[in-house]
This record gives C-alpha cells, sequence and structure tokens, in this order.
C-alpha cells in the first residue's frame, strides 16, 4: 500500500481491507519528489512518521517501508512514462509529469515489495485508471484494489493536505463536496451537464479564496470527459480547486 504519509482515517481504511485480505501487509511512506510539479507543494508536504507508525502498528501492518530518497533514486530516472490520453485531461492537463512521477515509483515500488494486491484509494479517482493502465500494459501481476473515499462529517474528503488549511480555510473548503453532491443530485434528476456544470462553476468564481482548475463529468471505463450524463455508463463528477494556496481534489462516483 503506497502513501505519502500523515495518514488519517482515509488511510487506514486502505489499510485494514488490506490486513483483512492479504497474508502479510507492507504500506510504504515515501514523499515522491518526482510527482511534485508544485516545489512548494512537496516542500511543505505535511510530515508525522512517529505518528504514523503507531497507527500502522495498532492496525496490524507488518512492515513499514519508510526509504530516503537517494535510495529510491540513485540517479535521476531517465524513463517518461506518458499515460496518453489520460495526460491530457484533469490531473494529467493541470500538473505536468505527475502521473510520469506516480508511474515510476509506483512501478519501483510493485519491483520492490512485490504484492500480491495493492490497494488504492477512489479519492484519487484519475491515479486508479493510472494504475490500471501501468499493471495492464507492463503486465504486474498484481490485483489493484480501490477503496471508497473517507470523508470527514461534514462531508470533507480526507487528505493529508487538509492539516495545511487554516479554520476559515477548512470551512471554505466544503464548496468542493457541496458542488459535486449538488451537481450529482441535479443530473440524478434530469438536468443537462452542462448547465450544471456552469452554474457551479459560476459560484465558485463567488468566493475569493477559491479557485476551481476543473470540474468536470467522466466515464471511468475509458475515463473520459463526457458533456453529457448517461445513466447507463459509470459517471462520476471530478473536482480540483485551490482553497488558498492548498490544492485539492474530490470526486463523486454517481453510479457504482
Ligand atoms: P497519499 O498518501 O495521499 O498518496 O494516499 C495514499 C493512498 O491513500 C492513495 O491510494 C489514496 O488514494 C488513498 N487515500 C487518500 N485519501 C483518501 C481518502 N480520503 N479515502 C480513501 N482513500 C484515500
Amino acid at each position: 500500500m503506497p502513501t505519502m504519509g500523515a495518514l488519517h482515517q482515509g488511510h487506514l481504511d486502505l489499510v485494514k481491507k488490506c490486513v483483512a485480505q492479504a497474508d502479510c501487509t507492507v504500506v510504504s511512506i515515501f514523499v515522491n519528489p518526482t510527482q511534485f510539479n508544485n516545489q512548494e507543494d512537496f516542500k511543505k508536504y505535511p510530515s508525522s512518521v512517529k505518528e504514523d507508525l503507531d497507527l500502522l502498528e495498532s492496525a496490524g501492518v507488518d512492515y513499514v517501508f519508510l526509504p530516503e530518497v537517494d535510495t529510491m533514486y540513485p540517479s535521476s530516472p531517465v524513463l517518461k512514462l506518458n499515460f496518453g490520453h489520460l495526460e491530457t485531461i484533469l490531473e494529467g492537463a493541470f500538473r505536468p509529469g505527475h502521473f510520469n512521477g506516480v508511474g515510476v515509483i509506483v512501478s519501483k515500488l510493485f519491483h520492490i515489495i512485490r504484492p500480491d494486491f495493492a490497494f488504492f484509494g477512489q479519492k484519487d479517482l484519475q491515479q486508479v485508471a493510472i494504475i490500471q493502465t501501468l499493471v495492464r500494459d507492463l503486465s504486474f501481476p498484481i490485483e489493484i484494489i480501490v477503496v471508497p473515499t473517507r470523508r470527514e462529517e461534514d462531508g470533507l474528503a480526507m487528505s493529508s493536505r487538509n492539516r495545511r488549511l487554516s479554520d476559515l480555510e477548512r470551512k471554505t473548503a466544503l464548496i468542493i463536496f457541496n458542488s459535486l453532491s449538488v451537481a450529482a443530485k441535479e443530473l440524478k434528476e434530469g438536468k443537462e451537464w452542462l448547465v450544471v456544470q456552469e452554474q457551479i462553476i459560476r459560484q465558485f468564481q463567488e468566493q475569493e479564496s477559491v479557485k476551481l482548475e476543473y470540474f468536470e463529468l467522466v466515464e471511468r471505463e475509458a475515463f473520459e470527459i463526457k458533456k453529457q450524463f448517461d445513466p447507463h455508463q459509470k459517471m462520476a463528477i471530478c473536482a480540483a480547486a485551490y482553497v488558498g494556496e492548498i490544492r485539492l481534489i474530490d470526486n463523486l462516483i454517481i453510479n457504482s
């Protein structure tokens, strides 16, 4: 189970699933520099190793892999992974190079740990599509298991980056989940997606401290942006926004 640490209940949901299913659970904690397209975000990424280790021990984890940057990257990787159209939409478009970094580090971890199963959160929905592509195209003998998003009581998706939000930003950040919920409800009631999307974008524009990057309807199998809701397709709404300086992402699956 790859993580970047600063663990929360969402991470622990993945851990619990793994402990229940596997004979041996290995969790990695590594803040991977190559997947950060923003150096400030990398430098300020929260860290709480001591607390993380206590949480993992109580959860019944067998091993924690906590490598140094030099161990994972004795030299800078020359290899570049390109995930086709996934590079051009949503996270791919807004975080150039991010998925190359994710693909390389997860491949390294898969080679080192050699797991039978690997657990990933639905919270990073496009990352799931990336990992599934990686496993398929490079024939990793690993089953990928996707775990639902764990939320705070008011709906905010748990994220290590939430720790960096001020009290006011924490309240403001709820606009992301609320907008996803409203949009999902309106789609189910038969409203046109483009009308819903426009109305949500306008609401974000009214909030000075929030900068929306995208709010898109996605078909989940091919992971493509859609302009119309189709109840017969597996769809999700994906959003990314800056709340102050903190970039948050979230999504809601509309039909499973
Ligand atoms: P990270 O430490 O952010 O790289 O996340 C490690 C793993 O935990 C990834 O597979 C994430 O998708 C997953 N994860 C992060 N936040 C949540 C959450 N709120 N609910 C479920 N899984 C999560």
